[in-house]
């Protein structure tokens, strides 16, 4: 496993990509431990830790961590995410349809 996360650089400062969620997140204490190490940010940290006690080992822990940092992920991002799509559908109804027509006819062909 790598020991090191990815850095990148946005106009608001620096921010790393946590190895268990694969989130990019700005590179400040609010997010990062780095006491414990720059590999897992913190929600990760704490599922991991959560897993740890449960006796949960290695890694089931680390398996266990990434489930539950994904939900948080998840949870977090539902509401805007759902936005997104519905707002991608609205505004692309005719291609939607147009996809839909060549797929119909390509089934029928078949
Ligand atoms: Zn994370």
């Amino acid at each position: 496993m790598r020991r090191h996360v990815d850095i990148r650089y946005r106009p608001d400062g620096f921010e790393a990509k946590c190895l268990m969620c694969a989130e990019w997140h700005p590179l400040t204490l609010d997010y990062w431990y780095p006491k414990h190490g720059m590999v897992r940010c913190k929600a990760c940290l704490r599922a991991y830790r959560a897993a740890w006690e449960r006796g949960k080992r290695h890694d089931e822990a680390w398996a266990e961590g990434v489930r539950e940092c994904r939900r948080v992920v998840y949870r977090a991002n539902r509401t805007e995410r759902l936005a997104k799509v519905q707002a991608w559908r609205a505004n692309n109804r005719e291609r939607i349809a147009a996809y839909m027509r060549g797929y119909r006819a390509r089934r029928r062909a078949a």
